[in-house]
């Protein structure tokens, strides 16, 4: 018998053996390839005594899939397909999102409970139990197996009733019964995509990621500790894959070391599904989600976006970081440290490559990569010529948007000093301004500090593109182009890395702005054709004719 810890070494020890080789592949001929990373004859796949599935170790994959992609029956039975036919050569430990719509739903119940509106919070639980109840009847043929699931989710749901009830007495929403309430559709989701791989043959196990992923205790965007988090999920999930048995862990939900129920933010299953596959040390993290990759602008406002068909660690942080919504803003993190390829590909479409994320990103080819956007902002404004003679203003300023927890998105300042620009989420601006007049109060009054000002509507738009360093132009053409499209560039901020340009624009201009320099660097035309045809045939689901 193979004790957990011990199938852990095994594990490890068996990744550092092959795992070079599966990650250099380059992913100019198509997506996760499988037949060629895991090919019969490959000269790494060493049978290894106790590795997870016998004597000859399979890839391990985590898959992630997002809310659309478990929005309903249809969408979870073609999930579940997925994962069958991605289970036959791999290993696969899925993540799941709560359904579309719901953490939405759980979060407005939550904040209705504070208000004591407990008929309208009631209402919300009736709506999502017939939702789900709706998916159990299409899903699970089995008399027996739809009462199972029923039984589990009742357990649920009372659990939530009595969060709700629990606030609504006592009309007030603490940080840690509002996770508690929006972690209620993770738990959800994930029995129901168990039972739907049941239904193929295939085993799965639901798994509520507070027996997981531990974290801190900053709840509403804790992050892990992964020290505990690579015990912990390596004791729970590595006996159950060497059993051929599919975990399929809540995304989204995580727990202190006391085991108290956190969460890693709005959107945060992606980053659960990187933090699962460094604490597993996987093969490759595969986000599944509703379009056919990373996308060099976001679709719903740059019609002609075209798929990246593969990006750097660094761009896809930046763009992440900078509002491009199909990747939580941290899930690079995790992986950055252990080079784990990151895809991100279309469920609805499994047989597009997607994107591959790469330490390094393609070696030859530089310039814009993609574009992404920030709107909803405000700026707040530091300034006046006596500031100059203010000691400390930068510190002070600083110092005081900390003490506020303001996240502070982008900074300019002008190279007179005379003025320090803050762009801020428009919901935290208030408040902010409020804590700096403080701050400043005796300045303002001394004339010092000549004003402090709150412009709302802005957004921030970033270029992003790892070798722009070397190009020249970029910044010219930008700015270029769009002064033809007379869009006013309130403020700019470039990193020392060259990665990014960032600037401010006018609430209103924003989606002109990302369509002008979209145009302009032909970003639709560069990734029109990312892949060769032929390549198409090596693609992983392409080859099980998912
Ligand atoms: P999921 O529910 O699968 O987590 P999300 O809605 O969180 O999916 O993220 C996917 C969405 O992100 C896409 O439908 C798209 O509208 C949006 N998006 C924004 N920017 C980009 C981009 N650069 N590339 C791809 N999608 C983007
Ligand atoms: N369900 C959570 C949310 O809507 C987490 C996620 O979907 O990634 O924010
Ligand atoms: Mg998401």
């Amino acid at each position: 018998m193979i004790t957990p810890q011990k199938g852990r070494v095994v594990l490890a020890r068996l990744e550092n053996r092959i795992k070079p080789d599966i990650r250099s592949q380059r992913p100019s001929n198509g997506a996760a390839r499988a037949s060629e990373i895991f090919s019969e004859h490959s000269p790494q796949r060493v049978p290894v005594e106790g590795s997870i599935s016998g004597n000859v170790r399979k890839p391990l994959r985590v898959m992630k899939f997002g809310g659309t992609s478990v929005g309903d029956a249809s969408c979870i039975a073609k999930v579940a397909e997925i994962i069958r036919a991605a289970s036959q050569e791999s290993s696969i430990v899925v993540v799941v999102s709560a359904m579309a719509g719901v953490t939405n739903k759980l979060i407005e119940a939550a904040r209705l409970s504070e208000a004591g509106d407990s008929k309208a919070v009631a209402t919300i639980f009736e709506g999502l139990r017939k939702q789900h109840d709706a998916v159990v009847d299409v899903l699970i043929p089995s008399a027996v197996e739809r009462n199972r699931i029923r039984r589990k989710m009742r357990i649920i749901f009372q659990e939530g009733d009595r969060l709700c009830e629990g606030t609504i007495l006592l009309r007030e929403l603490t940080l840690r019964a509002r996770d508690s309430i929006s972690s209620l559709g993770e738990r959800l989701s994930a029995p129901l995509v168990a039972a739907a791989l049941a239904e193929r043959g295939v085993p799965a196990e639901a798994i509520e990621a507070t027996e997981l992923v531990v974290t801190d205790s900053d709840h509403g965007a804790a992050d892990p500790r992964m020290d505990l988090t690579r015990q912990q999920s390596q004791a729970r999930l590595v006996p159950l894959l060497r059993l051929g048995t599919v975990p399929v862990a809540t995304g989204f939900i995580g727990a202190t070391a006391e085991g108290v129920l956190t969460t890693l933010g709005r959107g945060g299953s992606d980053y659960s599904a990187t933090i699962l596959g460094a604490a597993l040390d996987a093969d490759e993290v595969i986000i599944w989600t509703d379009v056919d990759g990373l996308l060099t602008a976001d679709p719903r406002l740059v019609p002609g976006a075209c798929t990246v068909p593969e990006i750097s660690y660094r761009e896809a942080a930046e763009l992440a970081h900078f509002g491009a919504k199909v990747l939580h803003p941290k899930t690079l993190r995790a992986v950055m440290q252990c080079g784990i390829p990151l895809w991100i590909r279309n469920t609805f479409a499994p047989e597009q490559p997607g994107t591959k994320v790469t330490p390094t990103g393609p070696l030859a080819g530089g310039g814009v990569k993609a574009l992404t956007a920030i709107g909803d902002l405000a700026m707040i404004t530091v300034g006046g010529p006596g500031i100059v003679g203010v000691p400390d203003v930068l510190g002070r300023t600083f110092s005081t948007t900390a003490a506020a927890r303001t996240d502070v998105l982008l900074i300019s300042q002008s190279s007179s000093q005379n003025n320090i620009c803050l762009i801020v989420s428009s919901s935290l601006a208030k408040h902010t301004v409020e804590a700096l007049r403080r701050e400043f109060a005796q300045d303002l009054s001394h004339e010092k500090v000549e004003h402090i000002t709150l412009d709302t509507a802005v957004a921030i738009v970033t270029v992003v593109g790892q070798n722009m360093r070397g190009i020249s132009g970029i910044v010219g053409r930008t700015f270029g182009a769009l002064g033809r499209e007379n869009v006013n560039i309130i403020a700019i901020a470039q990193g020392s890395s060259e990665c990014n340009i960032s600037f401010v624009v006018a609430q209103e201009d924003m989606k002109a702005a990302l369509v002008t320099i979209h145009q302009e660097f032909q970003l639709g035309a560069e990734a029109a054709s990312p892949f060769p045809q032929e390549a198409l045939g090596t693609n992983l689901q392409h080859d099980l004719k998912v």
